[in-house]
């Protein structure tokens, strides 16, 4: 067999056929070196043991017993059956209850030794475990504990595949993958090339901020051998990653301010403002002379325009366009969908057409054909404004005279996508448009260099969505609201968190923006009593309480609202079939559009005038306000119905938020205080490469060391040429490499 390096195709793995290949190309495992940076979302402590005497109720333990009797199994009716045993150690004695697994009678045998793990339920005189994990205790085997101790330890040792007695990993699923096949396929990853692991922080740097080595951090960080080294894999880690992305940054940077940009004529803006239908909000006005002072500058532009939603930055991106087109330029605007390409084809033609300019659209979705008569025209510069998804930044496309490049909600979009649009011109202006605040001090970081313009006041007679939160007990009014506003001709939104009910990562709902990248979701020390989906335990699984908009839908449709036309979307479904749902929904065919948060960022259906979000608990308060933006954008009334399906005091005092403020700025800062950033700054809301392990606010700290690591790399070699910064030098292109290709 061929020698495996990082590179290899995990079909070659031992126990990975063609179904698992495909299964973990969903989770974007595709080699060796994806597969051994899957890191676990969280851990589950399984290194406590306890006798049995000095158990206590509620705890989730390792207890080491022997079999005291052979298993009875009873059948108590269809459907459910029951095996007991009672198991002893020196202290006292166990029961155990499996439910439904009728197997188990045979798998345990009297006066056999096994370790069970579980939780504890019952008395403390009569104490119980139901459904636990267990294994056997192997002959001469002082429990599973005692071989962690051994160093070095070899990793295929048999504690590894163990269940009990150790931190055990727990991954991002997707359904028919279980923790077991992931994690023996990473231990194999590691054992064939742990040694080829790149140390990517040159050497120095690791002794300065008492960094491990990448070997170990990866194998600790996988299979803890206790959790100090899992903290000092994890800091090795986060600080690797933060300090590769620093250092690319800086590159990048670098190149920008070496450039010279188009020096535009200040062109008389009364001239545009006269054509407009509305009069532009002073502070978009604000946007558009900052934006125009940059382009008649002579360095390219790098100009950020924050503005909650609504607040009319299609008006900037617009005003720019026709500016660049004043001095004989092009512009290419590139939204992250293509439903949002369209609205912005329909809403700026309408524009700008009438003023002279030639607008264009280009998406994936349009035939070849077409997009070649479109790439001719680009070329010829026979049109000024193209429109489109990142269909724009493929191999065909070359423009006559590039001056200005757009991204809308652009924390959709990577770094390396954005410079890829830039390269299509000579050093164009480039302007970005967002609508998730962000501190001034993060957007520093994160931004560098950016310039921003934020737009702080909302056009005028805009009425305030009224919001309001529900239980269960309320459903049936809820629905009898809808149908009453349907009846007087409004549409409505109902968004639900999850697609469909195997989400694979069950109970938990990903806080950010979009849905299908689900990636690492920010990986968490915990000591956790979860349920690893692949085992049986007694608790319900979260997900069952969780509204999937498949199934939702189906209901909606079939039963709640038969007489309506209820229509589905999501992320999970071909361009084609959504863009068909949603152009139902924009051109008022459709009354009702199921949706999970696709549909939360920038469309614009100006006849909803309600949405309902189901669990409203378990999305970010700036989500919230972000889908509650979907309504309230024409001259009718407007709803916001929060289904709160939690508990506790903290979910509804979260949600009277909403209730409070319809200021996104102001949301976002409450949302900060109120659950900490790291949910907030979710890896994918900032436009920068995904983050594997660190987190933009919790992990400021080494973001400083790493900040000022890079400084100090980047002084003494400033385009990583020597030998020793090597590794560096090839992992920020294979970043930008990794990056590029996710958009096609
Ligand atoms: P966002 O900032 O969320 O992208 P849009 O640019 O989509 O907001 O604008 C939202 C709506 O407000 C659009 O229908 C737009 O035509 C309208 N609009 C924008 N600016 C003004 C204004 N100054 N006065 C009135 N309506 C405006
Ligand atoms: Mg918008």
């Amino acid at each position: 067999m061929k020698k495996h390096t990082l590179d290899t195709s995990i079909r070659y793995i031992k126990g990975v056929g063609e179904a698992r290949e495909k299964l973990m190309g969903k989770l974007g495992i595709f080699t060796l070196r994806d597969l051994v940076s899957y890191f676990p979302r969280a851990y589950e402590d399984r290194t406590l043991f306890s006798k049995i005497t000095d158990l206590q109720i509620g705890q989730t333990v390792c207890v080491r017993a022997m079999a005291a009797a052979q298993p009875k199994l009873s059948h108590i009716r269809k459907g459910l059956d029951i095996v007991k045993v009672r198991v002893v150690d020196e202290s006292g004695s166990l029961e155990i209850t499996f439910f439904n697994q009728p197997f188990i009678k045979d798998a345990i045998k009297q006066g056999e030794s096994y370790i069970f793990y579980g939780r504890i339920s019952g008395t403390l005189l009569r104490p119980e475990m139901t459904s636990p994990i267990f294994e056997r205790v192997k002959q001469g085997d002082g429990g599973a504990a005692s071989l962690l101790k051994q160093h070095p330890r070899p990793l295929a040792s048999p504690c590894l595949s163990s269940l009990t007695g150790r931190i055990m990993p727990i991954y991002p699923l997707t359904a028919k993958l279980s923790q077991k096949i992931i994690s023996s396929a990473i231990r194999y990853g590691l054992e064939k090339c742990g040694d080829e692991l790149p140390d990517v922080l040159p050497g120095d740097i690791a002794g300065y901020y008492e960094l491990c080595k990448a070997r170990y951090a990866y194998e600790n960080i996988h299979f803890p051998e206790d959790f100090k080294a899992l903290d000092i894999a994890r800091r090795r880690l986060i600080f690797e990653e933060l300090f590769v992305l620093v250092v690319a940054m800086r590159l990048m940077r670098e190149r920008r301010t070496e450039q010279t940009g188009k020096c535009l004529k200040m062109p008389d803006f009364e001239q545009f403002y006269k054509k407009l239908h509305f009069t532009p909000t002073g502070a978009q006005k604000r946007a558009i002379t900052e934006a125009a002072e940059d382009m008649t500058g002579n360095k390219p532009m790098n100009r950020l325009i924050q503005g909650d939603v609504g607040s009319g930055k299609t008006l900037v991106a617009a005003a720019c366009a026709w500016n660049a087109w004043q001095s004989g330029l092009q512009a290419a605007f590139m939204a992250p969908t293509e439903i949002l390409a369209k609205q912005h084809m329909n809403s700026l033609s309408k524009l700008l057409e009438p003023m002279g300019m030639r607008v264009g659209l280009l998406i994936g979705a349009m035939t070849a054909k077409t997009k070649r008569e479109m790439y001719a025209k680009l070329s010829l510069g026979e049109i000024d404004l193209v429109i489109g998804t990142h269909a724009l930044i493929s191999e065909g496309v070359q423009f006559h005279d590039l001056g200005l490049v757009i991204t809308d909600e652009q924390h959709r979009f990577g770094v390396a996508q954005r410079s890829m649009l830039t390269e299509k011109g000579d050093s164009p202006h480039v302007l970005i448009m967002s609508a998730t605040p962000i501190p001034r001090t993060l957007a520093l970081i994160i931004y560098g260099d950016l310039d921003v313009s934020t737009i702080d006041e909302m056009p005028p007679g805009r009425r305030e969505i009224e919001t309001h939160i529900v239980g269960e007990n309320l459903r049936k009014r809820v629905y009898g609201f809808v149908e009453k506003l349907v009846k007087q001709g409004r549409q409505v939104y109902i968004i639900c968190p999850m697609v469909d009910e195997d989400d694979g990562d069950r109970g938990t709902v990903h806080l950010s923006f979009g849905e299908n990248e689900n990636r690492h979701p920010h990986l968490r020390a915990q000591k956790t009593d979860e349920p690893s989906p692949c085992l049986p335990h007694p608790r319900p699984l979260a997900s069952q309480e969780l509204k999937s908009a498949k199934e939702f839908h189906k209901q909606l449709s079939a039963e709640i609202f038969p007489e309506l036309n209820v229509k589905l979307v999501h992320g999970k479904m071909k361009p084609k079939e959504k863009d068909a749902a949603m152009n139902a929904f924009s051109s008022g065919e459709a009354d009702i559009l199921v949706a999970t948060t696709v549909v939360e960022v920038g469309v614009d259906v100006q006849n909803a005038a309600l949405i309902i979000i189901e669990n409203a608990d378990r999305f970010g308060l700036s989500q919230l306000h972000q889908l509650r933006g979907r309504v309230g954008r024409g001259e009718h009334e407007s709803h916001c119905i929060l289904f709160n399906s939690g508990k506790s005091e903290i979910s509804r005092e979260r949600l009277e938020i909403m209730k409070s403020t319809n200021d996104g700025f102001k949301i976002a800062e409450k949302d900060l205080s109120m659950r900490g950033p790291g949910d907030f700054f979710g890896s994918r809301q900032h436009g920068l490469p995904e983050l594997h392990i660190a987190n933009f606010a919790t992990d400021m700290l080494v973001l400083n060391q790493a900040q000022k690591a890079a400084s100090d790399v980047l002084k003494k070699d400033p385009e990583l040429k020597s030998p020793q910064n090597k590794d560096l030098a090839e992992q920020i292109k294979r970043m930008f490499e990794i990056n590029a290709d996710k958009m096609n």
